[in-house]
């Protein structure tokens, strides 16, 4: 037999019922938050891998690893070599002088023109100023005899890594033949230089990395050719890192 509720139980039950209904309310939206904050992390998770993996630390994405804004690392590599700061003229093709904020990687990158010299190069993206032919720049260019020319101060970008540009710098490198491979004064001063970057931005093995690892471009060609010997040049970098740190007072 259905029992038959007195007002006041009934007025009981309405309210348990819609104390339920509430709580059942406040733990759908809190649900909803939590997956919406779930999603933003993935996103920015995601966001902060690059195209072939290399992960970047989330916090230098936030902090940015360029702070002071260095715009060059001195003038004396670890090989003896001097680096030539020739800067090119601020432009719209080569140098747009737009900030550099974080310095997450390095890209080392060769010209693709056999028996070309460092200033040879450096005359190419200053000359697209007036060109307009295309965008391309780098911040150091190294020759074939191991010269090295900063084109670009290190707080501003470059343009020779595609969606990389924002948070790299880069490097070029002359070849003197169809191979693409540097000949051992490019090769010295290459190692200098980028020991000597990883030491200032603080950067890592992983943090060496080609134009093609962004891209797919076949670039630097010969280290896209020889998987090996592209790793055993960045082992050789951190070597040189830890040399250099040895040495230095
Ligand atoms: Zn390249």
């Amino acid at each position: 037999m259905k029992k038959i509720l007195t007002r006041e139980e009934w007025r009981r039950r309405k309210q348990r019922n819609r104390t339920i209904s509430f709580s059942i309310v406040i733990l759908l939206a809190l649900a909803i938050i939590m997956m919406a904050l779930l999603i933003a992390y993935s996103a920015v998770k995601h966001d902060s891998l690059s195209d072939n993996g290399v992960i970047r630390d989330l916090k230098d994405d936030l902090l940015g690893n360029n702070r002071e804004g260095i715009t060059a690392i001195g003038e004396r590599l670890s090989n003896s070599v001097e680096i030539q700061s020739d800067y090119l003229t601020p432009n719209e093709y080569s140098r747009p002088q737009t900030p550099l904020k974080d310095i997450n990687a390095i890209v080392v990158h060769y010209t693709a023109n056999p028996g070309t010299s460092a200033a040879n190069n450096r005359s190419y993206f200053e000359g697209l100023s007036e060109k307009h032919t295309t965008y391309a720049s780098s911040h150091y260019i190294i020759g074939l005899e191991g010269e090295v020319i900063q084109c670009i101060p290190l707080n501003e970008i470059s343009f020779a890594s595609n969606d990389r540009n924002e948070d790299t710098i880069s490097i070029e490198c002359c070849i003197e033949d169809e191979t693409g491979s540097f000949n051992e004064a490019t090769y010295a001063s290459l190692v200098s230089l980028t020991a000597a970057l990883c030491i200032k931005f603080n950067l890592g093995e992983e943090d060496i990395i080609r134009h093609y690892d962004i891209t797919g471009k076949l670039c630097p060609l010969y280290y896209v050719n020889h998987e090996d010997e592209w790793y055993q040049f960045r082992k050789e970098v951190m070597e040189e890192a830890e040399n250099i740190k040895r040495t230095s007072p």
